[in-house]
């Protein structure tokens, strides 16, 4: 019946926004819209609150689903059929959606849901579902009414000119539309973590930066090419990711030579935070971004956090601070960045690992041991030697 395949794209928090509703709604039909751009012939519009995409019938619902779910903003959407609000005109549609159903899954059993979202249409929105139901079941001789457990709940959305009828509704990841929130910078490892703390960022709409630090050659160019991957997982949500590339090793080979072994660890995430918000500040990223997590290692203790906060005025985000790892591993897996960030590659955090890295660190301490170095210089000599790599689109 239908000349193109049609999907119905259900905002979330976008709803509840007050008066700056119509923004944040046209920021999502944008996002919706780049994340097909490379698709022809696909149309993508707001109407009464719902997006409608239509694409020809042969790109793979497949396809849509995949990228649509990932844009930041939407609820859940739904491959639908259209057809005009006219009850013989939505009965023959249910029948020509539940046939097409039986033959791909075999079901036995339906159920009607009907929604009159127009309530100038004369009939209520139970004698709709009724009608329907009783169409259905001449039309599909195999199909039995179960109103408990249906094999198939048929959506009927009754609408103002046009009729949407649906199955499944699939789960988007919510969250506000990229763009809508300034841009942060995130501290990128390439472990399981600081992908996750991007993600979640996003998610609340804003515009992502990465810079990653290395040793190399005590650092592998594979170690790298894994980050530059887990960038790329992450543009399929994040868009363009600008990832910076910084070598540490004159750093640290510094700090190992002239700072109490004990203390490396802290001392570097101090410098990694400083170079961080130099880079912040000249691509207008107005916060840091990392993976921490509360206890969960010897650097992330409260003090931790405390000492390498200090060195930046810039503010940090944690937003996985008081996640379980469980919790955090399962988001990886959801997001599908897990499996790229446990591939066995060293990070510069491991290189100079100490025995016994301090857990309580103390502000005078680490001013202390950073008296031998020359700080500036070398924060300046790590900002100027920076590579850029561009992610996505
Ligand atoms: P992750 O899983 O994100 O690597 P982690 O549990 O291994 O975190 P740490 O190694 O202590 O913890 O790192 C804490 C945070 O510091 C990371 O989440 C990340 O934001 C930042 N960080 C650590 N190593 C690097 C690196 N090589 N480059 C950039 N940022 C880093
Ligand atoms: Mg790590």
């Amino acid at each position: 019946m239908n000349e193109q395949n049609i999907y119905i794209v259900r905002c979330g928090e976008v709803a509840l926004k007050g008066t700056n509703k119509p923004y944040f709604e046209r920021m999502l039909v944008e996002r919706v819209k780049k994340s097909l751009k490379d698709i022809e012939n696909t149309e993508v519009k707001r109407y009464e609150g719902l997006i409608y995409v239509r694409t020809d019938k042969t790109t793979p619902q497949m396809d849509i689903i995949r990228r649509v779910s990932k844009v930041f903003g939407v609820a859940s959407l739904s491959p639908a059929m259209e057809c005009a609000s006219d009850i013989d005109a939505i009965g023959e549609a249910a029948v020509e959606y539940m046939n097409n159903i039986i033959k791909e899954k075999g079901i036995e059993t339906f159920k009607i849901k009907a929604k009159r979202a127009d309530k100038n249409f004369p009939i209520t929105s139970p004698e709709v579902a009724r009608i329907v139901g009783a169409i259905v079941l001449k039309g599909c001789k195999v199909l039995k009414v179960d109103v408990h457990n249906p094999d198939c709940m048929l959506f009927v959305d009754v609408r103002h000119d046009k009729t949407y009828i649906f199955q499944d509704k699939i789960k988007g990841f919510g969250g506000l539309p990229l763009g809508t929130n300034g841009k942060g910078l995130v501290l990128f490892s390439g472990g399981i973590d600081s992908p996750v703390a991007a993600f979640m960022m996003a998610k609340r709409g804003m515009r992502i930066e990465a810079v990653h630090y290395h040793s190399y050659p005590y650092t592998s160019q594979r170690a790298q090419e894994k980050v530059e991957e887990l960038a790329r997982i992450l543009s399929a949500y994040c868009g363009y990711i600008k990832l910076h590339i910084v070598n540490l090793l004159p750093i640290q080979e510094q700090i190992v030579e002239k700072c109490p072994e004990e203390e490396s660890t802290i001392l570097v995430r101090r410098f990694m935070m400083r170079i961080a918000e130099k880079i912040a500040e000249d691509n207008q990223c107005m916060m840091l971004i990392t993976g921490e997590n509360l206890g969960q290692v010897a650097s992330q203790t409260a003090e931790g956090l405390v000492v390498t906060d200090e060195t930046v005025s810039m503010p940090v985000m944690r937003p996985l601070i008081g996640m379980d790892k469980i919790d955090i591993m399962d988001m990886a897996r959801e997001i599908e960045t897990y499996e790229t960030s446990i591939l066995p590659y060293e990070d510069c955090c491991t290189v100079f690992l100490p025995k016994h890295p301090v857990t309580k660190p103390k502000s005078s301490r680490m001013a202390d041991s950073e008296s031998k170095l020359n700080v500036e210089e070398l924060v300046n000599n790590a900002v100027k030697s920076v590579e850029v790599v561009h992610i996505g689109c």
